[in-house]
Order: structure tokens, then C-alpha cells, then sequence
């Protein structure tokens, strides 16, 4: 193999490494994003249940106004049969009106007050299911998750162990200054290895012009390909990318 072809499975493999750390960089994100969603079904059932506690509260409260209209009435008409004025009489008739007229409204709030918490319940119920299911739903997401991140995690390793063949041959006295050039840029570009067919005059990495006289010693690279100890790195004056004529 050619210097060249070496660089060039070394960049591949590189780029199955690069590939398999994304991935085991992205999957435990996605995992959180997975359980984060039980997180938000569980607030928002949180909130139904304690909307039912103050259903429940407010239910209690309307009661207790009842008993308080329901016991001044039973008074006022205990109160009335004492009286001797047709006047007084009266006027106490129009209080326990009043009074009742009260005790019928807090009745109808109590009605609705009942349906609201009914209802409210009843949604409380049916967030539950849902969380249930979403809670299955999830763990099974997870569970694939975590496999894939355990088989990503194994390649990862695998990858990188392999690597030292490809490494190997470059790393020679007449390819080091190859090697240590790729894996230098390598840190902040990527592809490092470009390569330039017949008519391109452009850097094929950062699409910058490449002048002639560098087009020349790639040319030159080419034909010494299986001399490394002749060859230059040649290299983009922009963004430093090595450049291969076939
Ligand atoms: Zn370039």
C-alpha cells in the first residue's frame, strides 16, 4: 500500500471512530429526553389531582355554608312563633327569605362544585392510565436505548483497538511526517485527507484555490506515492488539509 491508500484507511477508520462517539455521546441525551417525558405527564398529573383537592375543599366549604343558612332558618322560625306583632312577624318572614334564598344558591353552587370535582377525577383517572403507559412505553424505549448505547460503546472500543493497525504502517521513519501531520490537523478538521481528481484546482476541503505550483507537487506526490521518504506533505495554504492527486 501506498502512503497514501494508509492515510486514507486510517481516515476511514477515523471516521467510523468519530461516527460511534457521536453516537455514544447522543444516546444517554436521548435517554434523559425519554424520561424527561415522564417527568412532564407526572407534573401535569400532579396538578389534576391537586386540582381535585381544592374541588374537594371548596365542596367542603359550601356544605358548612348550608349547615350555617340551614340552622339561622331553623332559629328564625323557632324565633318567629314568639312573636306578638303582625309587623315583627313579617319582618322576620322576609329574613328567613332571605335566608333561603341564600341556602338555594349555595345549593346550586354545591351542585356544580360536585360535577367539577367529578370531572376533575375523572381526568385524574385517565392520566393515570396514560402515565402507565407512557411509564411502559418509556422503559422499553430505554431499555433499547441503553442496548444500543452498551453495543455503540463496544464498537467505540473495538474501533479504537484497531486503530493501532492502521497507525502501524505510517508510523515510520519515512511516513511519520505524514502521520504526525494527520493526526495533528486532524484535531481541528475534518477530512484531513483530501484528494484532488484530474481537472480540480480547488481545495476540495475549504473550496479555496490552490496555485499551480501546489498542483505541481501533488502531481509530484502522485508519481513518488511509493517513495514516502521523497514525498512532501502538501497541504492546503488555507486550511492546512493534505492533498492527494490519484
Ligand atoms: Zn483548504
Amino acid at each position: 500500500m501506498s502512503v497514501i491508500e494508509e492515510l486514507d484507511a486510517l481516515q476511514t477508520q477515523d471516521a467510523a471512530i468519530r461516527e460511534l462517539a457521536r453516537k455514544a455521546r447522543d444516546l444517554p441525551l436521548r435517554r434523559r429526553q425519554e424520561t424527561d417525558r415522564v417527568g412532564g405527564v407526572e407534573m401535569r398529573l400532579e396538578e389534576a389531582r391537586a386540582g381535585v383537592r381544592t374541588g374537594e375543599k371548596n365542596i367542603d366549604a359550601i356544605r358548612e355554608d348550608i349547615l350555617t343558612h340551614e340552622g339561622i332558618i331553623a332559629r328564625y322560625e323557632k324565633q318567629r312563633q314568639t312573636l306578638r306583632s303582625a309587623e315583627e312577624y313579617k319582618a322576620m318572614g322576609q329574613q328567613i327569605e332571605r335566608e333561603n334564598r341564600a341556602l338555594k344558591d349555595d345549593k346550586a353552587r354545591l351542585e356544580n362544585a360536585e360535577a367539577m370535582v367529578a370531572d376533575a377525577r375523572e381526568s385524574v383517572a385517565s392520566m393515570e392510565a396514560l402515565l402507565e403507559e407512557e411509564k411502559k412505553f418509556i422503559e422499553d424505549r430505554v431499555r433499547e436505548i441503553d442496548l444500543e448505547l452498551a453495543k455503540t460503546q463496544r464498537a467505540l472500543l473495538e474501533a479504537q483497538e484497531a486503530r493501532a493497525a492502521f497507525v502501524a504502517p505510517l508510523d515510520v521513519p519515512e511516513k511519520r511526517k505524514f502521520l504526525s501531520y494527520y493526526e495533528r490537523l486532524g484535531k481541528k478538521y475534518w477530512p484531513v485527507v483530501m484528494h484532488l481528481g484530474a481537472s480540480d484546482k480547488c481545495c476540495p476541503g475549504c473550496h479555496m484555490s490552490l496555485p499551480p505550483s501546489k498542483l505541481q507537487e501533488a502531481q509530484r506526490n502522485a508519481k513518488l506515492a511509493e517513495e514516502p521518504a521523497k514525498m512532501k506533505t502538501v497541504a492546503c495554504d488555507y486550511c492546512g488539509r493534505l492533498v492527494f492527486k490519484k
